[in-house]
């Protein structure tokens, strides 16, 4: 495997528990300007040292951003942690995303699972880049990807969702909650869940709403060591020092800003190992409390 390569399925370990990095892009995407219309002059001279080339493509003016799973393997259990974008979706507005033909399954397996062998895929919400890969075409019928897998969904996502894409606003998610959540729940293997939840001994499912009504974040405790998965309580590490400043697209504004602070308290609080949803290289680190904030130790 070449260096690119292993990149793609970087590994973790907290405790007992191994997880990978199933990537499945990670490029530069949107201006970071107009993403974050707070960012000045200043914000730069003090965070250009760690923003290029991991966080910041400096020649575009363009944030990076990775799209990837979490491949969890913890007490004889396979998970899949969120499902990105999948191959051969029109994505208007996002022309890193469009029509990808990504050799995800492929990385999947180089991670150490076939898609038989997931035996649950858990998403933190439901918008379109973390849902992608739950089915696929088969005969001109949407079926899941992994066919031994219950799927772990947030019900207000559900129904949230659900009520979006019957109304003049749908379909919802770019088509993709018909094609990637619907036939989950039609073929009877989703498991809503609602409020804080503990799903067995190492994971408890906690909410974080703002982003999506129904965003959650998956807490892991193995052997004394914790980590969790955060989805998209925040995309970019400048919302660690900046927790105020949202990534554009939210169903409460107020509340996702509630939520990024109840996080980063937590993982502060905690030493937690931080597996965000869309951050670059390393891909994983960690939150410490300062005097006027947090900071962010993502070493790369
Ligand atoms: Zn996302």
């Amino acid at each position: 495997m070449g260096l690119v390569e292993r990149e793609r399925v970087r590994s973790f370990t907290v405790g007992q528990a191994t997880i990978t990095r199933v990537e499945e892009t990670y490029l530069p995407s949107y201006p970071l300007t107009q993403i974050f219309p707070e960012f000045t002059a200043a914000h730069r001279a003090e965070h250009e040292h760690w923003l290029a080339p991991h966080h910041y493509e400096a020649e575009t003016g363009k944030i990076k951003l990775a799209v990837h799973s979490w491949l969890l393997k913890i007490g004889g259990q396979t998970i899949l942690i969120d499902a990105c974008c999948g191959n051969n979706k029109v994505k208007p507005g996002r022309p890193f995303w469009n029509m990808l033909n990504e050799p995800y399954l492929e990385r999947l397996a180089a991670a150490g699972a076939q898609p038989e062998e997931i035996d649950m895929v858990m998403c933190t919400h439901l918008h379109h880049d973390h849902v992608g890969w739950n089915t696929q075409q088969k005969d001109g019928k949407w079926v899941p990807t992994f066919p031994n897998a219950r799927y772990v969904f947030s019900r207000p996502d559900v129904d949230y969702f659900s009520r979006l894409d019957a109304s003049d606003e749908g379909p919802a998610e770019l088509g993709t909650f018909r094609e990637c959540v619907v036939p989950i729940l039609e073929y009877g293997r989703a498991d809503l869940v609602d409020g804080p939840h503990r799903l067995n001994e190492f994971i408890e499912i906690e909410p974080a709403p703002g982003h999506s009504p129904g965003h959650v974040f998956f807490k892991l405790e193995s052997k004394g060591e914790r980590g969790v998965f955060i989805g998209d309580v925040w995309h970019h590490l400048l919302q660690v020092y900046y927790p105020d400043w949202n990534f554009p697209k939210n169903s409460d504004p107020v509340q996702a800003r509630v939520s990024r602070r109840k996080v980063l308290d937590w993982c502060a609080a905690t030493g937690a190992l931080v597996m965000p949803g869309h951050v670059g290289l390393p891909f994983a680190g960690r939150i410490e409390k300062v005097a006027d904030g947090y900071k962010a130790d993502f070493p790369a």
